[in-house]
């Protein structure tokens, strides 16, 4: 390891014990990051990359409900307001059993060069709950949204911090947060993207980071005046982002052959077509059940406990979680002829995962470019609730697809590599960064 990116990196584990996955995603920006700061001093002396590193403000609280037999429960709430420098903070709330501060830090971190990469001016933020939607009722997920917006409501706001969805939060725990707000405020604002489109929402919100995902792995393989038509595609997770991808890589003429969540992948050779699709959603968001009834009912195979990396695919797209793809799948898919990676999720390749897909050369688009589709489509929820007008899908759209090909560019202008190779993860950390550093120098030392 370069020396340099070891003293930093002794600093931040020092300072932030214990937190694995915010360590792994500072490393990994310091890595592309260290070497441009040296060939650029103002960076270095103003400390910028070690004040990116240390969020503006942890607001960490508890959030008491009462449960469908009375009992009350007690969950942990967390909202990271990471880096406002180019705007308000933005970013999403994650509700899941795994949320923790080095979670949550992480993804906060990630936000920043991922939101300053739209073009938009947004900040970086995140947070959420460990609370787990799974098996709750819905009166027990409104009872939380409201607890848990009761404590948010005091530190956020449409000019300060809006928080929008993540895993385990969609359109229903954004509407009972939404409600809960505006009585506490009396105001009908902003607060939250991801709305229902009678209140606020934008268009192509729900679908905006699974089609982004699939437009930059579109727009990579355009640099080997390549294209999806007729590429095998191993999808992973089988939530929102995992079936606007679905539908989008369909559409453009791919084959889509897995699907999968926490319990096992479903494989299926002949392709999830429209009408499979819409089975997939009707399971996942109304029954709120499991991916295996999708095995049962078209008679394909399912996998227990396994992940979709063993299955032979030209492109992956990597839409469940953080670190979903270790070493050992990074070299199964290599070997099975996958030369296309489009994370739809945040961080899904483990930090050896990467080193063999660039080894590889093969096309690999980091989440923070991948999928900043859903970010930048609710940036555009911000401007038409500041406007209150709603756009078309088709304008919506073309500013979707406009924005994923803004941020190829910037990865190509940063990521060239003497070979010709572009290093997208280079080229997103240092476009991501290069703004927001800019606009703190500006600022001084805040
Ligand atoms: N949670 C999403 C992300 O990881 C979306 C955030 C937002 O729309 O603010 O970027």
């Amino acid at each position: 390891m370069d020396p340099r990116v070891e003293r930093f990196m002794a600093n931040i584990i020092a300072k932030n014990p214990g937190e694995l996955e915010f360590h792994q995603a500072v490393k990994e920006v310091a890595e592309s990051l260290i070497p441009f700061i040296e060939e650029n001093p103002k960076y270095k002396y103003a400390k910028i990359l070690e004040r990116i590193a240390e969020p503006e403000r942890i607001i960490m609280f508890r959030v008491p409900w009462t449960d469908d037999k009375g009992e009350i429960q007690i969950n942990k709430g967390y909202r990271i307001e990471m880096n406002s420098a180019i705007g308000p903070y933005k970013g999403g709330l994650r509700f899941h059993p795994t949320v923790n501060l080095g979670i949550l830090k992480f993804l906060a971190f990630e936000q920043v060069f991922k939101n300053s990469l739209t073009t938009l001016p947004i900040g970086g933020g995140k947070g959420g709950s460990d609370f787990d939607p799974k098996g709750k009722t819905d009166n027990e997920v409104m009872k939380f949204c409201q607890s848990f917006m009761t404590e948010l409501s005091r530190h956020i706001g449409p000019d300060t911090d809006i928080p929008a969805g993540d895993i385990g939060v969609g359109g229903r725990e954004i509407g009972f947060m939404f409600g809960q707000y505006k009585r506490l405020r009396n105001e009908f604002t902003g607060v939250l993207t991801g709305k229902g489109r009678e209140w606020g929402g934008s268009l192509i919100r729900p679908e905006a980071t699974g089609y982004g995902c699939v437009y930059f792995a579109q727009a990579m393989l355009q640099t080997r005046d390549d294209s999806l038509k007729g590429k095998t595609i191993a999808v992973s997770g089988s939530g929102n982002v995992a079936q606007f991808a679905t539908e989008k890589a369909t559409e453009l003429g791919a084959k889509v052959v897995t699907l999968s969540d926490s319990t096992g992948f479903i494989y299926d050779p002949g392709g999830i077509d429209r009408e499979k699709l819409a089975s997939v959603m009707e399971i996942k968001n109304i029954k709120r059940g499991r991916i295996r009834e999708y095995a049962d009912k078209f008679g394909v195979e399912y996998y227990d406990g396994k992940r979709p990396w063993i299955v032979k695919c030209d492109v992956a797209l990597p839409c469940a979680t953080e670190n979903e793809i270790n070493k050992e799948e990074a070299e199964n898919l290599i070997k099975n002829g996958c030369f296309v990676i489009s994370e739809g999720a945040n961080m899904p390749s483990t930090a050896e995962a990467v080193e063999i897909f660039l080894k590889n050369r093969i096309l690999f688009g980091p989440g923070k470019a991948a999928n900043a589709g859903g970010v930048a489509v609710s940036g555009l929820e911000m401007t038409q609730n500041s406007m209150r007008m709603s756009w078309h899908r088709e304008e919506v759209d073309q500013k979707l697809q406009q924005i994923m090909k803004d941020i190829h560019e910037t990865c190509i202008r940063f990521g060239d590599e003497k070979d010709g190779y572009i290093n997208y993860v280079k080229g997103s950390n240092i476009g991501g960064f290069v703004k927001v550093a800019d606009a703190m120098l500006a600022q001084g030392a805040v």
